[in-house]
C-alpha cells in the first residue's frame, strides 16, 4: 500500500499536477478502517515508502515518524461517508485550478469520456485551504460524485482503488485543457440529444458482461 501511493504520488509530480509540497494522497487499507496517507511539507516526486503515515479515520496516527498531510481530515470525512471509495487523490493541477479560480465550472456534458468515467465534478464554494473547513465540505459533495474541484486550490478524484483515483485525476486535468480549448475555438458544442444516457447505459451493460464473465 506504502508502495503505491509512493508510485501514484510520484506520477502527479511528473504530470505537473502538483507543484512543490502540493497535493495529498490517501488509500483505505481493504476492509479496514486503516488509512495510508502523504505526509505534510514533503514534495510529492521524491517520497519513499516509510514516509507515507499509516492513520485511523479519526486521524489518530497508528504509524509514521511524520505528520500527516494538514488536508487528512477531507480524507477521513470522505471514506466514512463512502463505503466504496478506497483512494483519495488531490492536486492543484493547473488547468482546472484554473477553472477553479475562475469560479467557472467544468461542464462535462459534451465529453463522452468524462461522462462516463468520473460523472459531474461540483465546484465546491471556497473554504480556507489546510483546515477542518476541508472535511466540513466534503460532506456535502462526496455521496453522489467521483470528483470535486475546491474553488480556488484544486480538483479531488476518489476511486474504489488508487489507480481509479489517479486515473480520474490524469482524465479530470486533461478534460479542463479541452475545455479551455473549445472555448477558444469558439466553445463546446452539445453532443445529440440522448446521447449521454445512451453512453451511460453501454457502460452499464459492459459491465453486465464483464461481472458475468468473471463470475463464469
Ligand atoms: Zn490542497
Amino acid at each position: 500500500m506504502r508502495s503505491k501511493i509512493v508510485e501514484v504520488s510520484k506520477r502527479i509530480y511528473a504530470r505537473g499536477l502538483v507543484a512543490g509540497a502540493g497535493g495529498n494522497v490517501s488509500a483505505r487499507a481493504p476492509k479496514s478502517d486503516e488509512i495510508f496517507i502523504t505526509p505534510s511539507g514533503l514534495c510529492k516526486g521524491y517520497l519513499k515508502p516509510p514516509q507515507i503515515v499509516k492513520v485511523d479515520l479519526n486521524g489518530n496516527i497508528l504509524k509514521g515518524s511524520l505528520r500527516p498531510t494538514s488536508e487528512m481530515p477531507m480524507h477521513n470525512e470522505i471514506y466514512r461517508i463512502r463505503d466504496d471509495v478506497n483512494a483519495i487523490v488531490h492536486t492543484h493541477a493547473p488547468v482546472s485550478t484554473g477553472f477553479s479560480c475562475a469560479n467557472i465550472p467544468l461542464d462535462y456534458s459534451f465529453y463522452p469520456e468524462v461522462i462516463v468515467m468520473i460523472g459531474e465534478i461540483p465546484l465546491v464554494e471556497y473554504v480556507t485551504p489546510t483546515t477542518k473547513d476541508l472535511g466540513n465540505v466534503a460532506t456535502r459533495y462526496v455521496d453522489e460524485h467521483n470528483a470535486f474541484l475546491l474553488r480556488s486550490h484544486g480538483p479531488v478524484t476518489m476511486g474504489s482503488n488508487l489507480e481509479q483515483a489517479y486515473q480520474r485525476m490524469e482524465l479530470l486535468e486533461d478534460f479542463a485543457k479541452i475545455f479551455l480549448v473549445s472555448k477558444l475555438l469558439g466553445g463546446p458544442q452539445p453532443l445529440p440529444s440522448g446521447e449521454a444516457e445512451k453512453l451511460l447505459a453501454l457502460e452499464t451493460e459492459k459491465y453486465r458482461v464483464e461481472l458475468a464473465e468473471k463470475r463464469k
